[in-house]
């Protein structure tokens, strides 16, 4: 019998030249069976389940049937990892159904991920556990409901198959949706092999699909473009910052030109506040530590601007000055997008000068105390009035991995008070709780939960998962029966390393 379900694919990235990609079918797994199926976001999608049941939609997101119209293929990208230049990487283990435009009229890609061996494979079995995946799952929702480009989930599958990789694992296929899979990288591979022609007509595609108000038929629009995704990359980053997401991965191969977040391998967020703070179990050297990001941004940008050089301008002076001019504004846009979040995470209804230092001063007191980053900023949305709440904000310092001095506990009541009176005189006292709670989750895919979650999947106990997903779909509500999420880790709780997932 023919699958009910209805996906209405258009697939645009398929049309582009033959180089871009390779065509490939999934491979069929042992025995599929659904985890989690998104209909919200599916419904978005204009995809009709026609009353499927669960093992139907579990053979198509497993890759088992292939829906009626997709155009199954594997995209080829490079990308620098590590800072380490791999001219030929592409999807190893993913494969892009195709792409549909969704009810909102942007065209979105529905890629499995885990699905079997392509030809960018090299020596990868083209799986994934359902550790990454569930991860992915968790983190990436979180990230959509806290208000940060990110790609989305659709679907988790069990295999039924094992995985190897330091022992055995169970294996998974994950469904991505994001508004493309184009990535800093996939430019890198056409500069490379220097075909101009393919990088022009891949650039047009962006700007089409992600740049829509820049004209295609300026004769600047490739400096327009890069300007453009500067900026957003500028202001995702800033974003995970505000935020204390440590992305963990960010190779050029992981950084998307529409400005999403993609590919949470690594990904955690932050509990006790340092800027050296780093998860992922291969970043030996901190390369991309909490702090290094903004930074490390700009270096992948540096690269995009590399590769686009020959459409820039056809004077290779003037391409690199117009590139530098843009890549020297990225700090700005960056710290200037930081400064909103933070003076919003302040409670204030504008920016100041003065916020800056303001703000430089709490986090300096958050890492020298080693404070938890996301419960500060909850509970000081309820100290906002003099006097207010003030103890349970400073009973934070009485947790575990907290470093107490009479002086810290001293220089922090000093800086509360400083920062009630900029509430006052900016008349901002009366509505800052309200903005704050609105600005600073409660809940958080705090790294010991998702760690929790996962273990329990492994034994085949998914409602710790289903719990977790839940909790954060409203991240900024303090909902009692949550209570539990928004704590930081107990010392014995803590999860410090994550891994790749590769
Ligand atoms: P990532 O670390 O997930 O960004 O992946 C880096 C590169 O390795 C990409 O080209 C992936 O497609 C590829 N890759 C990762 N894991 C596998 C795997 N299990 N099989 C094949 N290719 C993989
Ligand atoms: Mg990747
Ligand atoms: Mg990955």
């Amino acid at each position: 019998m023919p699958a009910l379900l209805t996906i209405p694919f258009d697939n645009a990235y398929a049309r582009l030249p033959a180089q871009c990609f390779a065509r490939v079918l999934p491979t069929p797994v042992a025995n599929p069976a659904l985890i989690r199926f998104n209909h919200g976001l599916a419904a978005e999608l204009g995809i009709d389940v026609n009353g499927s049941t669960e093992a139907e939609l579990a053979a198509v997101f497993a890759g088992n049937d292939i829906p009626a119209g997709a155009d199954p293929l594997a995209m080829a990208y490079s990308g620098h990892q590590f800072g380490h230049l791999n001219p030929q990487l592409g999807d190893g283990r993913a494969i892009l159904l195709g792409d549909v435009v969704d009810i909102h009229g942007q065209r979105r890609d529905i890629q499995l991920k885990g699905s079997g061996r392509t030809p960018f494979s090299r020596n990868g079995d083209g799986r994934s556990p359902l550790g990454p995946v569930l991860r992915e799952y968790i983190l990436c929702e979180a990230m959509h409901a806290l208000g940060v480009p990110t790609t989305r989930a659709l679907a988790a599958v069990n295999s039924g198959e094992w995985v190897y990789r330091e022992g055995r694992e169970p294996g998974a296929v994950f469904t991505r949706v994001a508004a493309s899979h184009i990535r800093v990288g996939t430019f890198q591979y056409f500069a490379l092999r220097r075909d101009h022609e393919t990088l022009q007509q891949l650039a047009d595609h962006v700007i089409e699909r992600h740049y829509p108000h820049i004209d295609l038929n300026s004769s600047d629009k490739y400096r327009q473009l890069f300007a453009a995704i500067c900026k957003n990359q500028a202001q995702l980053i800033a974003q995970w910052m505000q935020l204390g997401v440590i992305h963990g991965v960010m190779n050029t191969d992981n950084m998307t030109v529409s400005g999403e977040t993609i590919d949470y391998g690594p990904c955690a967020f932050m509990d006790a506040y340092h800027p050296d703070t780093v998860f992922s179990s291969i970043d030996r050297q901190g390369r991309y530590a909490y702090a290094n990001q903004p930074a490390i941004g700009q270096w992948n940008l540096a690269r995009l601007a590399e590769a686009l050089l020959p459409l820039i301008h056809s004077d290779e002076k003037t391409a690199v000055a117009q590139a530098t001019e843009i890549l020297q504004e990225y700090p700005r846009w960056q710290q200037d997008t930081w400064l909103q979040h933070m003076a919003e995470k302040l409670g204030f209804s504008s920016v100041q000068e003065s916020d800056q230092a303001l703000i430089e001063q709490v986090l300096h007191l958050l890492e020298q105390g080693r404070l938890d980053y996301s419960l500060f900023f909850r509970r000081l949305s309820h100290c906002t009035q003099a006097g207010d709440n003030r103890g349970q904000l400073l009973a934070l310092l009485q947790l575990p991995e907290c470093r107490p001095t009479a002086a810290l506990e001293q220089q922090l009541n000093a800086w509360l008070d400083t920062w009630q009176q900029q509430l006052t005189q900016r008349g901002d006292s009366h509505s800052a709780a309200q903005r704050m709670q609105a600005k600073n989750p409660a809940v958080i895919p705090r790294n010991h939960r998702v760690a929790e979650a996962i273990a329990a999947a492994e034994g085949g106990d998914y409602s710790v998962f289903e719990r977790l997903l839940a909790a954060l779909q409203q991240p900024y509500e303090e909902r009692p029966e949550y209570a539990g999420f928004m704590q930081p880790p107990q010392p014995a709780e803590k999860v410090l390393k994550t891994f790749c997932g590769t």
